[in-house]
Parts: structure tokens; sequence; C-alpha cells
């Protein structure tokens, strides 16, 4: 198969409160700067990776506690506890500002790379809490697919398979911490766009990430290395 065009993108990428619903998180600054307002490292990872891939990166930096931009309409988390009691018109208008742009622009942009090379690899970067409910994730990245799609599948092990020769060290899993078919920006495109699509999510551990809005460059010339490999691996595959 002909190696798809990539895209990157962050949907977590930032904690911002827009001026106008300042009001809805007042007291909650440090909420705001844990996991739960944003993927701490997420977007630094993102921009060295999009660097070393050479693809473009499409990012939302307004916090996901307004509403989640990897949350599809009618699910129970698009909002936080702090918009879901909002009037509907107040959170159509907050969906219309900061949700709906950024999926709008990366359902754009995958469909055209998709009508000039055939397929199109959406990579979307996220970061994961090292400790949930008091119980430790021993894991260091997931990558997250839809196991009913054989190609995103064998992308996903041939990265796996790659890394593990690269960097024995790290913990590398499938569709852990979560399920790459559970809803979210992925499994949206997936139906929209159909089989020229292949959409990975790839979660990192915040313990990689001392410094939240730096991410280490060896780890971002690994898993691109680790990934076009794969993606050589696949294409000779047929
Ligand atoms: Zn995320």
């Amino acid at each position: 198969m002909p190696e798809p065009a990539l895209l990157l993108t962050c949907e977590h990428g930032g904690n911002q409160v827009p001026a106008r619903h300042r009001r809805l998180f007042s007291g909650q600054k440090a909420l705001l700067a844990s996991h739960r307002g944003w993927d701490p490292g997420a977007l630094a990872l993102a921009r060295l990776l999009a660097k070393e891939l050479d693809a473009p990166l499409l990012a939302c930096e307004t916090t996901r506690l307004l509403a989640d931009p990897n949350r599809s309409r009618g699910h129970r988390a698009l909002f936080s506890e702090f918009t879901r009691p909002l009037p509907a018109t107040e959170q159509q208008a907050i969906l219309d500002a900061f949700w709906q742009p950024h999926r709008s622009a990366v359902q754009r942009a995958a469909a055209d790379l998709l009508a000039g090379n055939r397929r199109v690899l959406h990579l979307a970067v996220h970061s994961f809490t090292p400790v949930l409910d008091n119980r430790e994730r021993v894991m260091d990245l997931g990558l997250l697919y839809d196991p009913a799609r054989s190609r995103e599948a064998r992308l996903a092990k041939a990265w796996q398979a790659v890394l593990a020769r690269a960097a024995p060290h790290l913990r590398v899993r499938r569709n852990a911490p979560y399920r790459g078919a559970a809803d979210g920006l992925t499994t949206t495109l997936r139906r929209s766009l159909g089989s020229g699509y292949l959409g990975l999510e790839l979660e990192a551990n915040q313990a990689l990430f001392p410094d939240p809005c730096a991410a280490p460059p060896d780890l971002a010339r690994l898993l691109a290395a680790a990934l076009r490999t794969a993606l050589t691996l696949l294409a000779q595959g047929g």
C-alpha cells in the first residue's frame, strides 16, 4: 500500500480559558493546571513530532473543561461539571466558538490529504496521568487504534515492534490506557472519511515531561523514526 500522508493533531494542547468564560472557573487554578484541564506535555511532543515527520499539526489550546474536542456531540463527557449546568444556548455558543472549529479544521485537513494521497494517517497526540484513582499506570506510551480496522492494527503493531527493538526500556502498550475504538475524534473521522483514513492516538505518560511545556527531543526523534520504519514495512507488506 502507498505510504499515507501524515496529519498530526493535539486536542488537549492547552488549558486556556477565554475571557468571557473566566467566571466559570474562578478558584479553579489548580484543577486547570492538572491533567483534568489539559494534557501536559502533549503539545510540546506533538510540535517536535510534526517537525521530525514534516507533517502539519492542528492543535486546540482551549481547556477541555469548557467542551472536550475529543468527545462527540451528545457524549456525557462533552461538557464538564463547570459547563454541564449551563443553558443549552450557552453550551451551543461554546461548541460553536471552541469545539467545532478544531473538529472541522481536522476533518477538512484530513479530507484534503485523503483527496491528494488516497490515504492519510492522522496521529492524535495525547498524554495521560501516571496515577489515576490511586492506581499507577505502569506504562510509558500507548498506541490506540480500532482493532476492527486491519491497517490501523498492523501499523500499531509494527510501530510497537520497531520501538521495542530501538528502545527496549520503553513500556509501550496497544489500546491502553484507553481503547482506540471508544468515542474520540479519530472514531468520528473513521466513520466520515472511510477506509483511506487511518486514525491512531499516541498516549504519552506525563511522567515523561518534567516540564509540561517541553518534551524530550530524543523521545520525539525515536518515535518519529520508528513510525517511519513501521510505515515503510507496511508499504512493503502491501
Ligand atoms: Zn488527551
